[in-house]
């Protein structure tokens, strides 16, 4: 059962309530750079992203937030550190959404206060961004208790339990996120402006899901997921889906944004794919692929990496399977939407469970792709689909006999 939280509007996105979890994603490129920037939206755009931040940290910044607003389709959010100067100018710039962080700015309250009232007279959201970084950095008490953690840990008091230890300054560090949280939002609420969300992000896994999940007991605003710094592609990927994996599954979260050290464009995939397996959301193609193995007689890796690439801009829920041979590849490819099932240089192409054709594994790409195309609105199937049919070949010619893999065009 999702936790029922309030619902608050970014632009024209509902988070919150019973509105579906949002991905968002953050650029990399330098906000100033309006051309870049913009180009970098339209490409999370195209692959799902429905809201978006940029960083905000001078005012150069700032002042061209309209100029990019104006240029988008999805609701804008200014990151703020530091200076709340950056926040106003960006909320008169017309930004959806102003994200602030209580471990870093300048003259707490005092900043919170002027930019509470300029969001609140714009109808502007803001997100009490709390990460454990900041936090630890303003927090002597935690500072101290992680020094004779580490002692500990080094042997030092011998008698002394490491992973007790580590449980108790998790435990404080995600009480001190959440107590920062709170008090941010009772002066948010003293001025009459609840139109907020929290986040309490930190890169170790377990010390955000317990601060998440104090959070969530303690206050119905809504929450944006988040592993920070979770790290590359397939680190940051496997460290996100545990974290919100673990608060999802719980009804905790009400948007989320997977952060990973490689393009924007890439983190919205694997949050959708997080969503999707939690049956959360149902976006997008549902893949299911076998890891291939000694009875295999196509390349299973090459095919359905190459499939799966060309599906990422597909909205429309649809099921398809790329499957190596018999012992699993019919049945996985008749629940699916498309599926291809192969066998000796040659695969059964499955369409809504029934099979359709037989195809030599030089058309494979084109096959699936036609199938899946034939199953899309027609807007998204230009996109998969080009007319005149697909020429590429996806993979190597792969055989047993031989036992090895060889280009299928020098076959
Ligand atoms: S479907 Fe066939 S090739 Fe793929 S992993 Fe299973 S047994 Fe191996």
């Amino acid at each position: 059962m999702r936790k029922k939280t309030r619902q608050i509007h970014v632009g024209n996105v509902a988070i919150g309530g019973d509105a579906p979890i949002a991905v968002q994603s953050m650029t990399t490129t330098y906000t100033r750079d309006v051309a870049s920037t913009v180009a970098q939206i339209h490409r999370l755009e195209e692959v799902g992203c429905e809201l978006v931040r940029v960083a905000v940290p001078e005012m150069e910044d700032a002042v061209v937030l309209s100029e990019i607003k104006r240029q988008i389709h999805i609701p804008l959010i200014a990151d703020i550190h530091y200076n709340p100067l950056l926040a106003l100018e960006a909320i008169k710039q017309g930004i959806d959404k102003v994200r602030i962080n209580p471990g870093n700015l300048l003259q707490g309250r005092k900043s919170l206060e002027q930019i509470v009232l300029a969001a609140k007279e714009r109808d502007v959201a803001m997100r009490i961004g709390v990460n454990s970084g900041s936090i630890d950095a303003i927090d002597k008490v935690a500072q101290m208790q992680r020094v004779q953690v580490r002692l500990r840990d080094d042997g030092t008091l011998e008698r002394s339990d490491p992973a007790e230890a580590r449980r108790k300054e998790r435990d404080h560090l995600a009480e001190r996120m959440v107590t920062k949280a709170l008090e941010y939002i009772s002066w948010c609420e003293e001025l009459d402006y609840h139109n907020l969300d929290v986040s309490l992000k930190s890169s170790t896994v377990l010390t955000a899901v317990e601060a998440y999940r104090r959070f969530s007991e303690r206050s119905d605003y809504p929450l944006h997921l988040g592993i920070t710094e979770a790290g590359t592609l397939v680190a940051g990927s496997v460290k996100s889906a545990l974290g919100m994996g673990l608060l999802l599954a719980d009804g905790i979260g009400d948007t989320l944004r997977v952060s990973l050290s490689a393009e924007p464009e890439e983190e919205i995939p694997v949050a959708y794919e997080i969503l999707r397996s939690l049956e959360l959301r149902n976006r997008g193609v549902t893949f299911v692929s076998c890891p291939s193995c000694g009875r295999v007689e196509i390349d299973v890796v090459g095919v359905a990496n190459e499939v799966e690439k060309r599906l990422t801009k597909v909205q429309t829920p649809i099921q398809v399977a790329v499957m190596g041979c018999v012992v699993n590849g019919p049945g996985e490819s008749r629940d699916a939407d498309v599926g291809l099932a192969g066998g000796k240089g040659k695969g059964v192409i499955f369409r809504k469970g029934e099979p359709v054709r037989t195809v030599p594994e030089d058309q494979f790409l084109d096959a699936v792709l036609k199938e899946v195309a034939s199953l899309l609105p027609e807007h998204e199937a230009r996109l998969v689909y080009p007319e005149g049919g697909i020429k590429e070949i996806a993979g190597t010619h792969r055989t047993r006999d031989e036992g090895r893999n060889i280009p299928i065009l020098q076959k």
